[in-house]
């Protein structure tokens, strides 16, 4: 249970007390975790040392720069298992990635009677811009329904999955309900289809080895934050043929070839759609905690969150006003919950009162929050760095909830 507890010492903020000097017991990081002095040092480093803009100059500032960048691109491609580190495009987060891929490879393929095949557990990010292509160009969103465990229901999928499906996109982890999707499987199923499939990885890269050879995906999203690095940069990897075949979404500096009085010519992947001055310092923060969770390994992460939820549903199961979201098998370190009788922003307020960091609200899944016919959820989710200890916190902390608000009415 203990085998990656040395790690947390790593963290400076998981040091640090809040609401009046209790000890922080931090289960939010679904949301955005938090990062260790390697991630933070390698950053002021860079901007100590080798600060200056990428690709424009010769200067040896700048030289360095490009390197650090470019070398953060190779390591988060071996990371994926992606050959080819020009297929790894830098965007700002898991969201900016997605809606690259629909607006920019969807949205002037899709017709009307297209169809774009998602699941009810989709957070927003691989909903909303699903939605939008379907309203430019006449396509339809079709959900792959959800087996009453909160499993993907695969026939379901099979059912929604017809010669009119140009794209799946699915998450590869709920952010709410933990659940891991065959994503291996769903692949080969779209690719006879002849739909291209989109993974949203926010929530497995983080957390299991994850190699898009394997996937069989065409498109991988995630966000840098949500593995230990900076806010403010992410990654779509596409298959090259795919990536090439896209428009630029942003035009500008840096994705030119040549731009004349007549019009522009665009420039090599992965430059072509990097329009501008990218992340630097935050590509160098992100390959920093790829080392990191190298240096951990991921199966050991992976490892690691399985005892904690497995511990976290026995705990919380035990506790008779709390109501388990998920499935008991193939999930995540991601636990949503309610106590009965209490709205989930109550739990959270009381939890946060001591010291206990969780979410509550609809978690960016409302579609979810509708099958699961509940207005929100609280929502406990771990990390490398968590210790058994916290999830005991939060069992004490529900206690609590049901001193303040008595038993389920
Ligand atoms: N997809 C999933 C499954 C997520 O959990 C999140 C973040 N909560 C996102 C997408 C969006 O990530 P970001 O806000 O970093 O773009």
């Amino acid at each position: 249970m203990h085998e990656l507890a040395r790690c947390r010492q790593d963290f400076p903020i998981l040091a640090r007390t809040v609401r009046g000097g209790r000890p922080l017991v931090y289960l939010d990081s679904a949301a955005t975790t938090q990062k260790p002095v390697q991630v933070l040092q390698a950053m002021e480093r860079y901007y100590r040392e080798d600060n200056a803009n990428v690709h424009r100059a010769v200067h040896e500032l700048a030289e360095r720069a490009t390197q650090a960048f470019e070398q953060a691109r190779l390591r988060v491609a071996r990371f994926i298992g992606a050959d080819d580190p020009h297929c790894v495009i830098f965007v700002r987060n898991t969201t900016e990635a997605i809606n690259l891929v629909a607006r920019s490879w969807a949205q002037p393929r899709l017709r009307e009677g297209d169809e774009i095949l998602v699941s009810l557990m989709e957070h927003h990010s691989n909903l909303v811009p699903w939605y939008m292509v379907a309203r430019q160009t006449g396509a339809r969103v079709r959900f792959a329904g959800l087996l009453p465990d909160g499993r993907l229901d695969m026939d379901s999928l099979r059912e929604k999955l017809t010669p009119r499906t140009r794209v799946v996109a699915i998450a590869h982890q709920s952010n709410v309900l933990g659940t891991i999707n065959p994503v291996q499987e769903i692949a080969e199923l779209a690719h006879q289809a002849g739909a291209v499939v989109v993974v949203d990885g926010a929530q497995s890269v983080p957390h299991m080895p994850v190699d898009v050879r394997r996937l069989g995906c065409d498109f991988l999203a995630f966000s840098g934050h949500k593995m230990l690095g900076p806010t403010g940069i992410g990654v779509l990897w596409g298959r090259r043929e795919l990536l090439e075949s896209m428009e630029p979404l942003f035009g500008g500096g840096e994705m030119i070839r040549e731009v004349t009085l007549q019009g522009a010519t665009w420039n090599d992947l992965p430059h072509r759609l990097e329009a501008g001055t990218p992340a630097i310092a935050e590509a160098v923060g992100l390959a920093a905690a790829v080392e990191y969770l190298e240096a951990v390994g991921m199966e050991a992460v992976r490892r690691h969150e399985q005892e904690l939820v497995g511990y976290a549903l026995q705990r919380l199961g035990e506790l008779p006003d709390v109501e388990l979201y998920g499935p008991s098998q193939q999930r995540g370190g991601v636990v949503a919950f309610n106590v009965r009788g209490v709205h989930a922003h109550d739990v959270a307020t009381i939890l946060d009162q001591q010291g206990i960091a969780v979410r509550a609200g609809h978690h960016c899944a409302q579609p979810l929050m509708g099958w699961l016919d509940v207005p929100a959820t609280v929502r406990a989710s771990f990390y490398l760095y968590t210790l058994p200890e916290e999830i005991e916190a939060l069992v004490e902390g529900l206690q609590a909830v049901r001193r303040i608000f008595g038993t389920s009415r």
